[in-house]
């Protein structure tokens, strides 16, 4: 008995790897999106099969619904908001190696076409200087704030949220925050809309068509064994929806999503990394095993709850760097 607690123990450790962007960065007409060079996403690859044990999906369900452990030094590839490039760059380079991914998926991108407000807002930062598109914001903060719409003062806004990240300098995480949850959502709309009208040369209809995975890739991902999963069905943050809000997008998620999910147990990836407890009761009554989130550290199955585990950046992995030796 003690044997068999030991070997629980030593395994219980599991590095997720989060993707978004994967692209020949330098031949892509945005050379500025934060995304993983294909390049260095092979090495990433090459290094995980010389140093981790790959494993799939339905191994860290088992897992966590006690089954079979995980091996030693286990690690999962997710990747994020249904982007054609990890079909075109990374879906290959995983089948080559043999490797499962797992593919998280807004209902909407796939369904209608539209562009998410995230990938506005990336798109925007990809082709505009950072400190004329901070101006070009405030401005339109200025212009519409007692109009149809109220909201704080720019200066009391800018002290809130202009706070630096990790990936995001305070200005970038500014215009993040203000255009992806905190202005009401019909005036987020418009102003995306308005700033990727000016800085960004395609349409909106046009690029949702060229940056999202397709229904037929879809089912081709899932064909040739790669996870898909729940990424809600219009990116919000969940956590600042009210609730029916928040159930409503879950449901409008699943129902989009059903052909590629087990509606009993089914993997949730929060957008932005947001929650709250409201969300938790309602995915896990709805059928959900497993929540990731954006918190960053290696999971631990022991400890830390099926529905809220933290992943680690690709880019805290060779050849971007070693962070992941650090970020237990
Ligand atoms: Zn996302």
């Amino acid at each position: 008995m003690k044997g068999c607690l030991a070997v629980t123990k030593n395994n219980s450790k599991l590095y997720i790897s989060m993707y978004h962007y994967t692209r020949d960065l330098m031949h892509s007409r945005y050379p500025q999106i934060k995304g993983l060079d294909v390049k260095l996403f092979r090495k990433q690859i090459e290094f995980f099969k010389e140093n981790f044990n790959v494993v799939r999906m339905e191994q860290v369900i088992e897992e966590v619904k006690g089954g079979d452990p995980l091996p030693e030094k286990a690690l999962l590839l997710t990747f994020d908001d249904g982007y054609a490039d990890n079909f075109t760059f990374a879906f290959p380079v995983l089948e080559e190696y043999d490797l499962q991914g797992s593919f998280f998926i807004p209902g909407k991108t796939f369904s209608t076409h539209q562009l998410l407000d995230v990938n506005k807002i990336h798109y925007i930062l990809a082709s505009a200087d950072i400190q004329h598109l901070l101006k070009d914001v405030l401005e339109r903060l200025d212009y519409y704030r007692g109009k149809e719409f109220n909201y704080l003062p720019n200066h009391i806004l800018f002290d809130k949220y202009a706070r630096a990240n990790r990936m995001d300098c305070k200005e970038v995480v500014f215009i993040k925050r203000i255009l992806q949850t905190i202005l009401p959502e019909e005036l987020r709309r418009r102003i995306s809309s308005e700033l990727f009208a000016k800085y960004v040369c395609v349409s909106e209809e046009q690029l949702s068509y060229e940056l999202y995975l397709s229904l037929d890739q879809i089912r081709m991902l899932k064909r040739h064994g790669m996870y898909i999963g729940i990424h809600g069905y219009d990116h919000y943050w969940l956590g600042n929806l009210s609730k029916r809000e928040m159930q409503e997008d879950i449901v409008k998620a699943l129902e989009s999503m059903d052909e590629f999910i087990d509606c009993e147990q089914w993997v949730m990836n929060y957008p932005y990394g947001n929650f709250n407890q409201d969300v938790l009761e309602f995915i896990k009554q709805k059928g959900a095993c497993i929540g990731l989130t954006t918190e960053t550290r290696v999971a631990d199955l022991r400890f830390d709850q099926p529905l809220q585990l933290p992943r680690l950046d690709c880019n805290d992995f060779p050849p971007k760097s070693i962070n992941y030796q650090k970020l237990m």
